[in-house]
C-alpha cells in the first residue's frame, strides 16, 4: 500500500481506538513538500525562531499535517455556553495529548520502516513575550492542503475550523497535496458574515488582525476558571465555519 495511505489509515485507526470522553469527526491528512517556499516565507515573516522542516530534521523531504475535528455536541456545547462550555475546555486539553500520542505512536512506527520523523509538541512551544511560535501546526496544515485562513485567523478545512491540527516532517517523499482554489471563509469569499469577531468577548479579533495580548489574557482568564485544564476560549470558532467550510 503506498505511504500516503498507510498514513491516514493510521491515523483515522489511533483516533477511532482513543480513550477520550470528546467526541471526533473523521480524521483529515495532508502533505506538503518539505522544501515548499511558504515555509522559508513563513520564517521571513514570523522570524528566525521559526523553523524550517530541514531545521527540524535534517533530510526533511514531506510534513504531514492532520486535523482532528471536534464531534459536533463539543461545538453546540460552547455555542450554548455563555462562558467557554467545560466540554470545549476537555476537547482542547485531551486532543492536545491525543496529538502527541498520535505523532509518537506515528513516528515509531515511520522509524521501524526506516523513515526518520519528528514533531514539535502540540501547543505552549510560542514565546511569552511577542506570542509567536517555533512550529505552527495550522500553518503546516495550510502547506499541506488542508484548508484556508479565516478572518478568526483558524485554519477552516472542509471538516470547519472546530478542532485541532498536529504536524510531523518526515525523510520520505510523498507528493503534495493540492491547496484548495478558493476561499472557505464566508467573509473572504462574498463579504459576509463576520460572527467570530461579533462572539470575541473582549473584542481582540477585527477583520484585519487578531489582538494576540488581548486574545491570550482571555484565555488567561479563562484557565482560571478551569484548574487543571487549560487556557482556551473558542468563542470565535463556532460560527458557521465551525463544522464544514462555508
Ligand atoms: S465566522 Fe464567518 S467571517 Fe469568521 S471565519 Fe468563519 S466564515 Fe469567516
Ligand atoms: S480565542 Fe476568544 S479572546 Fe481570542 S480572539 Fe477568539 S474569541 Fe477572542
Amino acid at each position: 500500500m503506498e505511504l500516503a495511505k498507510k498514513i491516514e489509515g493510521r491515523i483515522k485507526g489511533l483516533l477511532s481506538s482513543a480513550c477520550t470522553i470528546t467526541p471526533y469527526r473523521e480524521p483529515l491528512v495532508g502533505y506538503a513538500s518539505a522544501q515548499d517556499n511558504l515555509f522559508y516565507q513563513m520564517k521571513e515573516v514570523i522570524g528566525p525562531h521559526h523553523l524550517l522542516p530541514q531545521e527540524m530534521l535534517a533530510d526533511a523531504k514531506t510534513v504531514i499535517a492532520f486535523f482532528l475535528p471536534f464531534g459536533e455536541e463539543i461545538v453546540k456545547a460552547n455555542r450554548q455556553e455563555k462562558e467557554v462550555a467545560k466540554e470545549w475546555a476537555k476537547a482542547y486539553e485531551e486532543t492536545n495529548q491525543l496529538i502527541g500520542d498520535i505523532s509518537a505512536r506515528l513516528k515509531n512506527e515511520l522509524e521501524m520502516q526506516g523513515i526518520k520523523a519528528t514533531f514539535q509538541k502540540a501547543t505552549h512551544n510560542f514565546n511569552e513575550i511577542d506570542l509567536t511560535a517555533s512550529w505552527s501546526h495550522k500553518s503546516a496544515a495550510f502547506v499541506a492542503g488542508l484548508g484556508t485562513f479565516g478572518v478568526n485567523k483558524m485554519l477552516i478545512t472542509p471538516a470547519g475550523c472546530a478542532g485541532r491540527f498536529g504536524s510531523l516532517v518526515i525523510s520520505a517523499e510523498i507528493p503534495p497535496s493540492p491547496r484548495p482554489s478558493e476561499e472557505y471563509c464566508l467573509y473572504y469569499r462574498e463579504g459576509k458574515c463576520l460572527a467570530c469577531v461579533k462572539n470575541c468577548p473582549v473584542g481582540a479579533l477585527s477583520i484585519e488582525e487578531i489582538d494576540k495580548k488581548k486574545c491570550y489574557k482571555q484565555l488567561l482568564q479563562v484557565a482560571a476558571l478551569f484548574p487543571g485544564l487549560c487556557d482556551v476560549c473558542g468563542k470565535c470558532n463556532i460560527g458557521p465555519c465551525a463544522l464544514k467550510r462555508c
